[in-house]
């Protein structure tokens, strides 16, 4: 059995030191090697038990101080440090109060068990539960094979959208959530600055770069979650259908945002997840409710646009169907 080391970082520049690869390295390395940041550390235990990595050390993030913290300003809007657990997020009062859509999809994801070890950094940068790209005997497009095995296998709980080269979905549903505030993720990089990417710049495609769905680099550690100030008249509503009611990723998730005055929608903001490899904004359907404002009939026709794009595979056509169902039902919710 390989020997693997540990590192306890207590600073973020201690952290990005011992650290020289992402897990996205370490499983295209064939040896494995290098040494990769943890913090509630589910997914990498789940990708080390499934012998897809085997990190030379990795390196524990989870006690820095600092990164677990949750500030609420009305002027400035929502931090969110990296170590904060699901569970903290859904029980903060200030989110459920201002950020209704982002308190649901927390509160909806995994089981409470899992929500208590959970970290918000760790969920956005969770790689995806497609079982052919989790399955050591599948050298899929993701893992640099040439074929996407789920295209003409079991595919199910795959992309409906966008699904030409690689039919994944995004794990994190938070983070359709997340797309649809438009937050900001905060990142240290290594050279000891900061940066800010914006949540619809961190994901990256599979027809970009299939090794990787997110743009973090090694050394590059998400301190925080930024969410804009709630704006007056803003209400928003987050569905998500799984295959069971608990312990399961999403079949379909859908986060709406609207800024309304009075009965006019200002502006709206619809994302999918598990639609595509990547969580997807619904331009088309946000089009409508702004120029039509929010009914019953503007829902459904809504809801139709948001699924002109689909092109399901042989057995996940009945993910259309639920989108539209809960894309409809979101919109009705949020008035
Ligand atoms: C049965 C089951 C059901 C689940 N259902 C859902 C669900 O419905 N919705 C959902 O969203 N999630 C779901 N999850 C995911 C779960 O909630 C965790 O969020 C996720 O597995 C990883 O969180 P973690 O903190 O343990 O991350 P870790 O395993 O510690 O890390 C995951 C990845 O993120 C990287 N990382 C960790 N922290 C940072 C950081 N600060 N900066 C940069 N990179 C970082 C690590 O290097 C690693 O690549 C489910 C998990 C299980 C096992």
């Amino acid at each position: 059995m390989k020997k693997i080391s540990w590192f306890e970082a207590t600073s973020i520049e201690e952290a990005q030191r011992e650290t020289n690869a992402t897990v996205s390295e370490v499983l295209d390395k064939e040896s494995g090697n290098g040494a990769i940041i943890k913090s509630g550390g589910i997914d990498v235990l789940d990708l080390m038990k499934e012998s897809l990595i085997a990190p030379d050390k990795i390196v524990n993030i989870r006690n820095i101080p600092d990164l677990d913290q949750i500030e609420y300003d009305t002027k400035k809007g929502l931090k969110v440090g990296a170590n904060v657990t699901l569970a903290q997020i859904e029980s903060s009062a200030d989110i459920k109060s201002n950020y209704l859509a982002l308190h649901q999809s927390v509160a909806k994801a995994a089981t409470p068990q899992l929500r208590n070890m959970s970290t918000i950094g760790g969920n956005l940068a969770q790689r995806t539960r497609c079982w052919y790209f989790r399955s050591i005997d599948h050298s899929c497009f993701r893992k640099g094979g040439t074929t996407c095995f789920a295209k003409n296998g079991e595919n199910e709980y795959h992309a409906i959208i966008d699904n030409g080269s690689c039919s994944s979905v995004y794990a994190s549903s938070v983070a359709t959530a997340l797309l649809a505030f438009e937050a900001t993720l905060d990142i240290a990089t290594p050279d000891g600055k900061s940066k800010q990417i914006k949540m619809d710049e961190f994901f990256v495609p599979p027809w970009v770069d299939s090794s990787k769905e997110n743009v973090l680099k090694p050394g590059e550690i998400i301190t925080a979650v930024m969410v804009p100030p709630f704006k007056k008249g803003t209400k928003s509503y987050y569905i998500k259908q799984g295959a069971r009611a608990s312990y399961d990723w999403a079949l379909a998730d859908v986060a709406i945002v609207l800024e309304m005055s009075g009965t006019r929608c200002k502006n709206a903001k619809i994302s999918l997840g598990a639609a595509a490899p990547i969580p997807i904004r619904a331009e088309n359907a946000e089009a409508i409710l702004t120029e039509e404002g929010v009914s019953q009939a503007s829902a459904a026709k809504a809801a139709e646009s948001a699924m002109e794009k689909a092109n399901p595979l042989e057995k996940n056509g009945y993910k259309v169907a639920i989108f539209k169902t809960i894309i409809k039902r979101a919109i009705e919710r949020t008035v």
